[in-house]
């Protein structure tokens, strides 16, 4: 594959690097210095300061590379994002912050929602005037998504939603969501789903916060107790929400600056080892010369599944090789910096002596949550070695 980039896509590299490197200079400094206290992830104030900057991303034209230009979006190229995700990385810029409602809620309005949803959605997802969740998961369907219990019943030009939701992540903020639910309860567990968006003001939905191993309340439980959706609210046709949740999916683009993104922890954790003075050390090392194969490993594992997606339009199954090899090669990078701190690792945020404020305790803590969530490691191998490999179940 070549990837040598057009003179349009290297004049939008240009544009995008002379925005960043003017608009950085208005981040707060603990955002860039890990020794200066900054406010936790799960606190009012970095909330704003998150929607802050998506709104400035969105104003300079950065929202939605390759969503249509009628809905808001700036109608550009796979290479413009590919390019929009390396730079971020690079310059290790604060993200796009309505995650859910960019990473799938949008893509599955643009794929197979009405003219009317995309124009009343699209554009505030992009402006993040209107923050997104998701209502996948239950008590009793995470991996096996296809469980979902919670029913949507029709009554007249409503659905009445019924039903609890689990690991909601960011619903005590979100404005709208996207919910998968039973429209039919005798047809087969795949064909029985709607995918529907729920106003998140709605009477009779109850968000409660669940506090995870970090410490922070970042996901939540959610109740519908007799919710009623407008019907016009579905996306797609009834009894056809798996396939829309499936589909949306497909076009989940954040993991492109991911490869970077890991260079960058191996760049910090090199700074770690250096304060600690254990540069010299044999045994780290060692350890460091086979996590920086192990980094480059995933660099071009990225980059072959950017090949697949420009020759193809998708990543397919073999996207779950990079996806489950990042997700790995983040969690041995945090044990290691764990180790590297030694007695230090047992500090965390508030203690005077944590190294570099217990950054490094949280992100340990949290790479466990990011190989759950999107889909577990195990249902990662499941995927390659039944739908690559052709293994049998
Ligand atoms: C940080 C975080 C944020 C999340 N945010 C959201 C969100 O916003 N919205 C949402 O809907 N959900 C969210 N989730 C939920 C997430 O999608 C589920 O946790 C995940 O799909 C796993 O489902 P589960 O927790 O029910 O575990 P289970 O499916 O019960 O799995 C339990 C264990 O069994 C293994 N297992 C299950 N089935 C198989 C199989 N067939 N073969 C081999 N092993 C198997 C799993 O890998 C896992 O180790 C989030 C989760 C986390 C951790």
């Amino acid at each position: 594959m070549d990837f040598t980039f057009t003179l349009e896509e290297e004049a939008f590299r240009t544009r995008l690097k002379e925005w960043l490197a003017v608009n950085m200079k208005e981040l707060p400094r603990w955002w860039a210095h890990p020794d200066v206290p900054g406010p936790e992830i799960d606190s009012e104030e970095f909330h704003r300061f998150s929607i802050w900057w998506h709104r400035k991303l969105h104003q300079a034209g950065f929202a939605g590379i390759t969503w249509p230009i009628a809905y808001g979006g700036r109608g550009g190229t796979l290479m413009e994002e590919v390019i929009f995700h390396q730079e971020m990385a690079l310059h290790r810029a604060p993200g796009l912050t309505n995650v859910h409602g960019i990473g799938w809620c949008g893509p599955a309005i643009l794929r197979f929602g009405t003219e009317v949803q995309k124009k009343r959605f699209i554009p505030k997802i992009l402006s993040c005037e209107e923050m997104w969740c998701t209502f996948y998961s239950e008590p009793e369907a995470g991996s096996d998504m296809a469980n979902v219990q919670t029913r949507a019943l029709e009554e007249g030009d409503h659905f009445v939603v019924n039903g609890q939701k689990v690991w909601s992540s960011h619903a005590h903020l979100a404005d709208w969501a996207v919910l998968l639910a039973r429209t039919d309860p005798t047809a087969p567990k795949h064909r029985g789903l709607s995918y529907l968006l729920v106003d998140m003001k709605t009477p009779g939905i109850t968000v409660r916060p669940l506090r995870n191993m970090t410490g922070t309340a970042e996901f939540n439980e959610t109740f519908f107790d007799n919710v009623r959706i407008p019907r016009h609210q579905i996306i797609g046709e009834k009894n056809m929400g798996w396939y829309v949740a499936a589909g949306a999916l497909e076009f989940e683009r954040s993991s492109l600056g991911q490869a970077i993104a890991r260079e960058n922890t191996f760049k910090d954790l090199i700074r770690v080892i250096q304060q600690q003075g254990k540069s010299n050390d044999p045994l780290i090392r060692y350890r460091m010369a086979q996590l920086f194969i192990e980094v480059n490993v995933a660099k071009y594992l990225g980059l072959r599944n950017l090949t697949k997606q420009l020759r193809d339009g998708r990543p397919g199954p073999e996207g779950s090789i990079g996806s489950l090899f990042n997700v790995e090669l983040n969690k041995r990078i945090q044990e290691f910096v764990m180790e590297v701190q030694g007695p230090y690792s047992r500090l965390m945020r508030g203690s005077p002596h944590a190294i570099e404020q217990g950054r490094w305790q949280y992100s340990f803590l949290r790479s466990r949550g990011a190989s759950i969530e999107t889909g577990t490691t195990e249902i990662k191998r499941n995927i390659i070695a039944q739908r690559v490999l052709g293994l049998p179940r």
